[in-house]
Parts: C-alpha cells; sequence; structure tokens
C-alpha cells in the first residue's frame, strides 16, 4: 500500500504547454527570439550556456523598453491545459497517498511563480528548484545559474549541463527530507530529465512526454544506464489527468 509518494515535476513542455524562456522571447520581440535560435547552436557545441543566453536576451528585452508587466503578462499567457491542472489539483487534494510536490525545472523562479498564480496553483509545490531570478526596480529580470559557475561543479556522469544537474538535485531534496516514500513519480518531458528518473527504484513511475528528448534518450541509454522503474508515456495533459487520478489510489 502506498501511503506517501513524492511527485518531482519539470516545468517547460511538462506541466506547462510551452517553454517558458522561448516563450517570452516569442511574445514581445521576434529579433531577439531569432538570436536565441543563433545563439542555441553554440549552446549545443558546449561553447554557451542556454542560462546566460537567456539571461543576456532579458537584457536586451530591456533595452528596447520591453517593461516588467509585459514579460508577466507574457507568462500568464502562457499555454496551460485544463487538464494539467485538474490533475495536479485533484492529486493534491487526495489525502490518501500523501503527495509531496517538488518543482524540479531548468526555468527560473519568477517565471514559475508567475505562471504558477495566474493559474491559482501559487501552493502547489511544497520546494522549488531552479535558477535564481528576481526583477530589479527598473524593471530588468535578473537570471544567474543554479550552479554558480565560479563557485564548487556537479559531478554528474551522464551527460547533465554545467548549469544543473537534476538527479544530483533530486539525491540532495531527498536527503534534505529525509523522508523514504513509498513511491516516486516524474514528470518529465526533456534530456536533463533522463538522470533524475536513474535514480528511481522498482516501485517508481516516470510520465514520459513522446517525442521529446527524455524518450529519446531513455530509448537509446535506459539499458545500458541500468534504467529500473516503469516508463508510462503520454502525448497530450489529459492522459497524465487520468495517470494522475490513478495514482490518487492508496
Ligand atoms: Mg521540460
Ligand atoms: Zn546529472
Amino acid at each position: 500500500m502506498v501511503t506517501s509518494q513524492l511527485l518531482i515535476c519539470d516545468f517547460d513542455w511538462s506541466v506547462v504547454d510551452q517553454d517558458t524562456d522561448r516563450w517570452v522571447a516569442e511574445v514581445l520581440s521576434t529579433p531577439i527570439r531569432r538570436k536565441m535560435e543563433d545563439l542555441e547552436q553554440l549552446e549545443k557545441q558546449d561553447k554557451m550556456q542556454w542560462i546566460d543566453i537567456v539571461g543576456q536576451s532579458l537584457k536586451e528585452l530591456h533595452e528596447q523598453g520591453v517593461t516588467r508587466g509585459q514579460i508577466e503578462g507574457a507568462l500568464e499567457a502562457i499555454p496551460f491545459h485544463p487538464a494539467m491542472k485538474r490533475g495536479l489539483t485533484h492529486l493534491k487534494e487526495t489525502k490518501a497517498p500523501a503527495t509531496t510536490f517538488f518543482c524540479l525545472s531548468n526555468a527560473n523562479e519568477v517565471y514559475i511563480s508567475t505562471v504558477l498564480k495566474a493559474n491559482g496553483l501559487g501552493d502547489l509545490y511544497d520546494e522549488t528548484v531552479t535558477n535564481p531570478a528576481h526583477f530589479d526596480d527598473a524593471g530588468l529580470l535578473h537570471l544567474r545559474r543554479r550552479v554558480d559557475p565560479d563557485g564548487p561543479q556537479h559531478s554528474c556522469k551522464v551527460g547533465c549541463k554545467p548549469n544543473m544537474c537534476k538527479g544530483e538535485e533530486l539525491t540532495n531534496f531527498l536527503a534534505r527530507r529525509g523522508v523514504e516514500y513509498d513511491r516516486m513519480i516524474y514528470l518529465g518531458d526533456g534530456s536533463n530529465d533522463f538522470c533524475p528518473i536513474l535514480r528511481f527504484r522498482s516501485q517508481d513511475i516516470a510520465l514520459v512526454r513522446t517525442s521529446r528528448g527524455l524518450e529519446r534518450r531513455i530509448r537509446e541509454e535506459g539499458e545500458k544506464e541500468g534504467l529500473k522503474c516503469q516508463i508510462k508515456y503520454w502525448e497530450g495533459a489529459w492522459q497524465v489527468e487520468e495517470y494522475f487520478r490513478e495514482l490518487s489510489k492508496p
């Protein structure tokens, strides 16, 4: 019987049906969105870090007169599927099993909290681990890497980018909480969601969005890396709602 479970949520293309970093740029400035697209080629060659590209695009938006209100407005309008909201809310309200909600995302503090509040889910997560961000008085959104480039680096062996190892973050979260959950559930889509699910046990479940980086890595590296957990695939949020309703039973 499952009495306690942990839900770990990626955010972009998992909880919301978009990528927050790209969405904010493309809502507000196509030339800046284009530049991000071009710089992403350098990111793929490990010559730039994605978070630094986003930070630079936020500076450029600010220089072009984009306000804090416009950035918040873009975030408030991001596609967030009603079935995802229903599924998350149902799981949150269920008391047996009780679910702890952990957000583990390479977006940032401001984007995640703004989107959740706009959708009436401001209290969803018990803890969020993501990149630090804040608006200054002039309305510029400052963004920093989760792993400070000048401090100690993570020690991931399965290819996480320098900015964040979600596997290590999960291990640290579990150590902080000091709880052994009967079941862990992961909601994710991206290639950086592969590392944490490698730490899952056989009773744990990964809800994997199809046709994206995580599905690809499971196919190509899952067996080699000794992936043990159960995998359930989904394409649209309505299927996640179905899974969450199943997982709301003891
Ligand atoms: Mg994602
Ligand atoms: Zn890692």
